[in-house]
């Protein structure tokens, strides 16, 4: 922590956040803007110039030049149109100009950018719209403002504009909710995540003579490495070393764009490590998030290494995830999902429980699909993953309170009593017990919920927004049932609805091991989905109970929807299809002729063996399985060819999609596994790409 402020200290904090806010606005013009921030509002167009010009000189003492509206289109990445601050007087002379409107909105090229179908309906020309919510910040010469990204027609272009939709509909559902609990005073209820970021490190020179990892960050071959995940402590020191100065330089960068964040070891995998930040409103967290993945990418470059953000980028060791951390949180700082003190105070944390109980069930097709992708199906549902069956893990403690209140009888936890609704008081939950199974998908670590299942490469706006949404409507659901009830009445309405509600949905509740064989069998005992791979779970977006869900709070309309889908199986076709091309290239000029090479000199020993009447067994039993082989990767990577050909000519993205799982990506299997077993009978001099080894304990 020292550390952090020294640096903060010599180079100052590039955000326009509250702080500079207070520093640089009039009075009045900062108390509205902060109105406006808390209660998530629509600037006020009579002070936005006010702030451009402000924003604007705080900028250009930054070193700005230009100014940026900052997007995040359905690509997954951000993307950026810089402008210049400088406008020509005609005189010859310049002067440095940014007004409100120039701030408020902006008009970027949209054609580009994917729209699922929108663009042909409608007009071409999209906008963005400041988020004022988010802090604009600057970074190498230009004001970066946060902005959300939409069609002429007012459709939603971007994974921003959703989440901010999403994020006013939980406010105003949690609000009626705290009503009934007598809050009078929280003006917003906000979305709270922090988002934890693993990546891999692996070494620019391995890197560049991958075209797989060029090509599709991750490695389409690579037998195992023999010395599997551990580590010897003198090789560690050396590579901590390395590991650690980009660390630092990382955090250093984060810190600027204020964004708290602690870089750590992790050694689940070799070359893996993890970033956590510190928790943030829901659309900020998502900014930082990206800010983080770009720079992590880019401060790799510039020490030699390159960050993998793939979500598996070797096969037989973990891949890289995401964990999702949500809350809500009252304005005034109140986290909601901490069981509270009183009696009261617990009853409410209790409420929002089983809405959330009721939400994951009730919507675990849209939560398997928030963290659906090519990539993060290596993670879920495939071979060496876990089921892509979404549980909720209360833990012990919890759970002990959820059924005593469920059966009416005495939990066992402090000091067994009855648990009333209102009238009782939860027991302690110690901290590390609520974070015990790290199997679960979905778990209750003591404040907050941990949405594991999403991929390291993600934009967290997309299972944020479904998180948001799903709880806005089993909160919706309860004030339409409790509003009504006489306050003499309120407990036992309330007991009685948190009953019904758990042990309707308490099937989704699972605390036991999420990755043991016994587990799809009783999840599918119990009715739960398990959507094996992205194209399994990209239909439901458009199931009608979905559709409904989403137009009934103003998320998605049904026209975004259907554009969304579209975007989704195309994004899935296309990554299969580079995936197979890149793998089938691979195996015909680089693969192939390594193998033969080898081929050759093993003939070559063997035919001069023979000559001076030495029998050559093992070069003849090699030469003979090499031959094999190869005819098989040939056949294979020819048969891939093929289905790429074919995959291409298929009509319909569903039909496509469909086809590059079933087919293409399993001919791409095939040819691994052929590829890899000679791998390890081919000479390794020979062989023409960095294998594991060098890649994973090489940095
Ligand atoms: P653990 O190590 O048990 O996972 P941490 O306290 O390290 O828990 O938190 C992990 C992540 O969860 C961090 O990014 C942290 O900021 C975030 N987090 C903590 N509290 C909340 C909250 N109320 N809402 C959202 N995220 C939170
Ligand atoms: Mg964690």
């Amino acid at each position: 922590m020292e550390e952090k402020f020294n640096v903060v200290d010599q180079f100052g904090i590039d955000v326009f956040n509250e702080e500079t806010m207070k520093q640089r606005l009039p009075k009045n013009v900062f108390k509205t803007l902060k109105k406006t921030i808390a209660e998530g509002k629509e600037l006020d167009s009579s002070i936005s110039d006010v702030v451009a010009a402000a924003m604007k000189d705080w900028a250009i003492e930054k070193g700005a030049t230009h100014y940026t509206h900052w997007f995040q289109p359905m690509t997954g990445i951000t993307a950026e149109k810089h402008d210049s601050f400088i406008s020509p007087m005609g005189d010859g002379t310049v002067i440095m100009e940014f007004s409100g409107k120039e701030l408020i909105k902006g008009e970027p090229d949209a054609s580009s950018f994917p729209s699922g179908g929108i663009r042909a309906t409608f007009e071409a020309r999209g906008y963005t719209a400041w988020d004022p919510t988010s802090y604009a910040f600057v970074k190498e010469g230009s004001l970066y403002i946060p902005t959300a990204f939409y069609s002429y027609s007012g459709e939603a272009l971007d994974k921003k504009t959703p989440l901010l939709r999403s994020m006013d509909v939980v406010s105003d559902a949690a609000l009626r909710i705290l009503r009934l609990f007598g809050n009078e005073t929280t003006k917003r209820v906000v979305a709270t995540v922090g988002a934890e970021q693993e990546y891999f490190l692996v070494n620019k020179e391995t890197y560049d003579k991958r075209k797989d990892l060029i090509f599709t960050g991750r490695t389409l071959f690579g037998a195992p490495a023999p010395k599997g995940q551990e580590l010897d402590d003198h090789y560690f020191g050396s590579i901590k070393e390395r590991v650690a100065d980009y660390m630092k330089d990382l955090d250093e960068h984060l810190w600027k764009l204020g964004i708290t964040s602690k870089t750590k070891h992790n050694e689940v995998a070799p070359s893996q490590h993890e970033n956590a930040p510190i928790f943030a409103p829901a659309n900020l967290a998502t900014d930082q998030n990206q800010l983080t993945m770009e720079l992590m990418k880019k401060i790799a470059l510039e020490h030699g290494l390159v960050c993998l953000l793939h979500e598996k980028p070797f096969a037989g060791i973990n891949g890289s995830g995401k964990h999702d951390n949500w809350s809500l949180s009252t304005d005034d700082g109140q986290n909601l999902l901490n069981p509270g003190r009183s009696p009261m105070q617990n009853a409410q944390f209790l409420t929002f429980l089983a809405a959330i109980i009721k939400a994951v069930d009730e919507y675990s097709d849209l939560l398997r699909l928030s963290v659906a992708s090519p990539g993060n199906d290596h993670r879920l549902g495939a071979n060496e993953a876990p089921p892509a069956i979404i549980s909720i893990f209360l833990g012990e403690e919890l759970q002990a309170v959820v059924d005593a209140l469920v059966e009416g009888k005495e939990y066992t936890g402090a000091g067994k009593q009855m648990f009333n609704v209102g009238v009782s008081s939860l027991p302690e939950f110690p901290k590390d017990s609520t974070d015990r199974n790290r199997t679960s998908p979905f778990a209750f670590t003591g404040n907050k919920f941990e949405f594991r299942m999403v991929g390291s490469n993600l934009n967290v706006a997309g299972p944020n927004t479904i998180l948001n949404t799903i709880v806005a409507n089993s909160l919706t659901e309860f004030a339409d049932e409790l509003e009504g009830v006489e306050k003499e009445n309120f407990n036992e309405a309330l007991h009685d609805l948190l009953v019904k509600t758990i042990k309707e949905h308490k099937r989704v509740i699972f605390n036991g091991n999420g990755y043991g064989d016994e587990w799809p069998v009783e999840a599918e005992k119990r009715g739960l989905l398990n959507l094996k791979s992205t194209v399994d779970a990209i239909p439901t977006l458009t199931a009608k109970k979905n559709i409904d869900l989403f137009k009934k709070f103003g998320v998605y309309s049904e026209i975004e929807l259907h554009a969304r889908q579209e975007i989704l199986l195309e994004n899935y076709s296309k990554v299969i299809n580079i995936e197979a091309l890149t793998a089938a290239d691979m195996a015909k000029t680089e693969i192939l002729p390594a193998v033969m090479k080898f081929a050759k000199d093993v003939c070559d020993i063997a035919a001069s063996k023979k000559a001076i009447g030495v029998e050559p067994t093992v070069e003849t039993e090699m030469a003979q399985k090499v031959n094999e082989l190869t005819v098989a990767l040939s056949d294979k990577a020819h048969a891939l060819s093929d289905a790429v050909v074919k995959a291409q000519s298929i009509d319909g993205e569903e039909a496509k999609a469909r086809f590059y799982h079933d087919e293409v990506f399993a001919d791409m299997q095939s040819l691994r596994a052929v590829a890899d077993e000679l791998e390890t009978i081919v000479g390794e001099e020979y062989w023409p790409y960095p294998t594991y080894d060098e890649l994973l304990f090489n940095v």
